[in-house]
């Protein structure tokens, strides 16, 4: 029930909706009744005599209270009337004209009911598609290491489809079915209430049978969520991994894990199938079971000579039975998508309920400026059990450039995660200006920063918007310097539309080192005083790196640098070395001190030599 109440609250507001759905879902029912009980004067009109009618038209007059009797009773005696006047052909026509104008307000009242659920249902999902997506812009990079990319994929796509078809179950649920029961059910008792008591008595069985069948499918239903987000999972990693998987010849291998969970999530389907098409047979049978029922009982009053029911009234009584059925009906099929879509809903509450470590102190500060320096003092970090940094204190001063060299495991992304708080340090601390990271507003620390790693992150979008990258202020002129100093102006107008070029999904229509520059110019358009850099030349040709090396020692020019280096020729110049290995630092100095050193330093730089 909260987790209900809670998806409500994403359709506000409620009233809006919910008002003018309850009296158009009342207009609907009621002329809906109204349109079969005019069946009982048609059938008068055919099997009663005129002088019936005419002892009606004497005996019966306008009541005096504004009620449902009072309504019946004026009907009935203007219709007395117009047989004596008109006769019975013309009574006829003025039946038929009546059924027609009360299905007409019906069905206009139905129309607009269902457009003003049907809004309902645009608004909330887009409501809650966009707090989930806000949610997930806010969260830690480490909750994404934790949970699976395509479990977070299948809840915004099939969860959140599965609480949109909830949504307009809800008002349904609530107004539109119970009403029309209840309007069907005043007919009902009008015309019998000894024969009403009697079906009231006989529903029930058939509503218990299907409520358990309902229960049985939601128990599954929650798991065939769980096994799509196992294969949307295993699809997400194939895609992004053909070229292992080919280069591997491991297709058997990805294969067989796929076919896994698709013959779960079949045999899932086919259980499911199994007591879902059981419904509707089963249903079916007891609905007649209990008409048969209603038409001995029905017929026998029919037939004694004490009980008032007359025949038109009976076979009307049987045709507003039947339409009983069909909205209780509804009403339970609702319920249980009701309860899959709360199961839904659960998921993804899961996740709007992950609260970002990393936030805001209350009274944290902004960095308006950097002025001396980044320190790290003695800090130590773990992403799971082990340590993967150790006791590591260094000191880079503003303008100052600092390297990061060391085998591949060593720490160094991780060193370079800890200074726009992608990651919160366990033990020690991360200064900026002598001011605690964590004391600082958070928009503001990352506003100083510019970061290049390794693996460019490009958007399927145009290069210009790649570069410009949420800076809504960049004019053409800012772009295209950007991308002259990064060396990229030359190949991106060589591009069909130049800057208009829309570069594919993550940019793989693009080589690596012409990504890697789109990445510079980013930076270099951003101008932040702290570069981050993850220094990834080794992939790239010799001319490539040429010009990506260029396009870096342009971006590093007057800034303080945090560099991650894997080609050392590239750091010579650099103001201090550190070098790390299993997470600790264990040489520093320049590159002249540390090849003096003949440490590891000195072993590395032999070795790329060679
Ligand atoms: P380097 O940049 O020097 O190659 P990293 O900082 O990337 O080293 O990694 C240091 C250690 O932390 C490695 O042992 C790596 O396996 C581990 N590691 C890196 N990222 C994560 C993560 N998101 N979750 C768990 N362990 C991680």
């Amino acid at each position: 029930m909260k987790t209900y109440l809670r998806v409500l609250r994403f359709a506000n507001p409620l009233y809006k909706y919910a008002i003018p759905y309850f009296f158009l879902s009342l207009l609907t029912a009621a002329f809906g009744v109204i349109n079969l009980s005019l069946l009982i004067p048609l059938l008068d009109t055919l099997f009663k005599n005129t002088s019936e009618f005419e002892l009606q038209f004497l005996l019966s007059e306008p009541g005096p209270a504004f009620n449902l009797h009072f309504f019946i009773e004026n009907f009935n005696y203007y219709f007395a009337w117009v047989v004596v006047a008109y006769g019975k052909l013309g009574a006829l026509q003025f039946i038929c004209i009546s059924i027609v104008c009360s299905v007409l307000v019906s069905n206009i009242c139905f129309y607009l009911a269902r457009r003003v659920i049907e809004y309902m249902r645009a608004n909330t999902i887009q409501n809650v598609r966009e707090a989930l997506y806000s949610h997930v812009l806010k969260l830690d990079l480490s909750y994404f290491s934790e949970t699976r990319k395509g479990d977070i994929i299948s809840r915004a796509t099939t969860d959140v489809k599965e609480i949109e078809v909830t949504i307009a179950d809800t008002l349904d649920v609530t107004f539109k079915e119970p009403l029309a029961i209840n309007a069907f059910f005043v007919a009902l008792f009008h015309i019998s209430v000894e024969l009403t008591l009697f079906t009231l008595l006989v529903i029930p069985i058939a509503g218990i049978t299907i409520g358990f069948l309902s229960k049985r499918l939601k128990s599954r239903a929650k798991s065939t969520q769980e096994v799509i987000g196992m294969i949307v999972s295993i699809l997400d990693e194939t895609l992004g991994g053909l070229r292992v998987i080919k280069g591997f010849n491991a297709q058997p291998y990805i294969k067989q894990k796929f076919d896994k969970e698709n013959q779960y999530y079949t045999n899932l389907m086919k259980s499911m199938a199994r007591i879902r098409e059981l419904a509707s047979p089963l249903s079916e049978t007891l609905g007649v079971m209990v008409v048969a029922g209603i038409l001995l009982y029905g017929g026998s009053l029919v037939l004694s000579e004490d009980s008032d029911l007359t025949a038109s009234a009976f076979i009307a009584y049987i045709l507003i039975f039947s339409q009983i059925l069909s909205p209780a009906k509804k009403m339970a099929n609702a319920i249980s998508r009701i309860q899959r879509g709360m199961a839904a809903a659960e998921r993804i509450f899961k996740i709007m309920d992950a609260e970002p470590q990393i936030q805001d102190v209350s009274n944290a500060v902004k960095l308006t400026e950097f002025q001396k320096s980044i320190e790290f003092k003695e800090v130590s970090f773990r992403y799971e059990e082990d340590w993967v940094l150790k006791d590591i204190n260094f000191t880079l001063e503003k303008g100052k450039t600092i390297a990061l060299v060391g085998p591949s495991g060593s720490g160094k992304s991780t060193i370079s995660d800890l200074i726009p708080r992608f990651y919160e340090v366990q033990k020690g601390q991360v200064l900026i200006d002598h001011q605690d990271i964590r004391d600082i507003e958070l928009t503001s620390l990352i506003a100083q920063m510019g970061i290049v790693s390794q693996d460019t992150i490009l958007f399927n979008d145009t290069v210009f918007n790649n570069i410009a990258f949420g800076n809504i202020q960049a004019t053409q002129e800012d772009v295209e310097q950007a991308a002259k100093i990064a060396n990229a102006h030359e190949f991106i107008t060589k591009f069909t539309n130049g800057y208009e070029t829309v570069i594919g999904d993550r940019g793989l229509k693009m080589a690596g080192g012409q990504r890697q520059r789109i990445a510079i110019a980013r930076a270099i358009l951003k101008n932040p005083p702290i570069l981050i850099l993850d220094e990834a030349t080794s992939a790239l040709d010799a001319e490539n790196e040429k010009l990506v090396q260029e396009a870096l020692y342009k971006l590093m020019q007057n800034r303080t640098s945090l560099v991650i280096a894997h080609r050392l020729s590239t750091i010579q110049n650099a103001d201090e070395i550190l070098v790390m290995q299993k997470g600790e630092i264990i040489e520093r100095g320049t590159h002249q001190s540390l090849m003096q050193e003949e440490g590891l330093y000195n072993k590395l730089k032999t070795m790329q030599a060679l």
